[in-house]
């Protein structure tokens, strides 16, 4: 079986090989197997009958990269990610279970948070198809290393903390339905559940998806930033971890 595979890369737009990118980085609880479900074997799924996946033995990820932009944001972003991810899970082991809706805030101290929110905008670029990265300015701001420069008026970006057994969940673009004054509309967004973060990236801000917080303050920072920041977090359990859908969360208690 050959591994090779060619495309575009998602985040340079260049045709070639395609390498493997790690979704989230490897070191950050990524070595387990994956599922992915693509939609329409996502609804045989909701529907009770056989679904096709595709397997993935190296952990949960996407040949969507070129070797060069793989390299590049697994250097420059993926170890702060690691970092952050490797706090939250200790402090997740070392207290009281969380219950669906809590909230915990906490503090990164001299943390360079620019390259975390980057490399979470990087493992969308995989999930998104390449002109909707450049029309989103993504291209531009991950390719270029000390880049905080993006337009937040096409986009919000949040996060939440996700339960261990919810797995590891990939959802590309999403049109979701919601009710809103007697009539429904329509929303765009992909979900990336990823113990022990969750993130929704809103292609639709007009909407509000009152979710997860908002992580688009991190992009006020400079690379080479290190402060301390805060951030609260809420702990969002599915109604049911087998569907490979965006925000099918639990009721939030009043
Ligand atoms: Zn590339």
């Amino acid at each position: 079986m050959s591994d090779v595979q060619f495309g575009i890369c998602h985040i340079c737009g260049n045709y070639g090989e395609l390498t493997f990118e790690h979704i989230p980085p490897q070191k950050a609880f990524n070595w387990q197997r994956a599922k992915i479900y693509n939609g329409y074997e996502a609804l045989n799924k909701i529907n009770g009958e056989p679904a096709k996946f595709i397997n993935l033995q190296q952990g949960m990820g996407k040949y969507s990269l070129c070797e060069h932009c793989n390299n590049t944001t697994g250097s420059w972003y993926a170890q702060t990610y690691r970092d952050i991810a490797m706090d939250v899970v200790k402090y997740l082991h070392n207290n009281d279970p969380l219950k669906h809706g809590d909230v915990v805030t906490f503090t990164f101290k001299e943390c360079p948070i620019l390259r975390f929110v980057k490399q979470v905008i990087a493992m969308f670029c995989s999930l998104l198809p390449y002109e909707e990265n450049q029309r989103l300015g993504f291209d531009k701001l991950i390719l270029n290393k000390e880049s905080n420069s993006v337009n937040k008026e096409l986009f919000d970006l949040r996060m939440y903390l996700t339960p261990p057994e919810t797995g590891q969940l990939m959802c590309g673009p999403t049109v979701v339905l919601y009710k809103a004054e007697e009539s429904i509309k329509s929303g765009c967004v992909a979900d990336l559940a990823v113990y022990p973060f969750g993130f929704i990236l809103n292609l639709t801000p007009e909407i509000d998806v009152k979710y997860g917080t908002s992580i688009l303050k991190m992009l006020d920072a400079n690379y080479h930033d290190r402060h301390a920041f805060e951030i609260a977090l809420m702990y969002l359990e599915r109604y049911n971890t087998d569907l490979p859908l965006p925000l099918i969360y639990k009721e939030l208690p009043k």
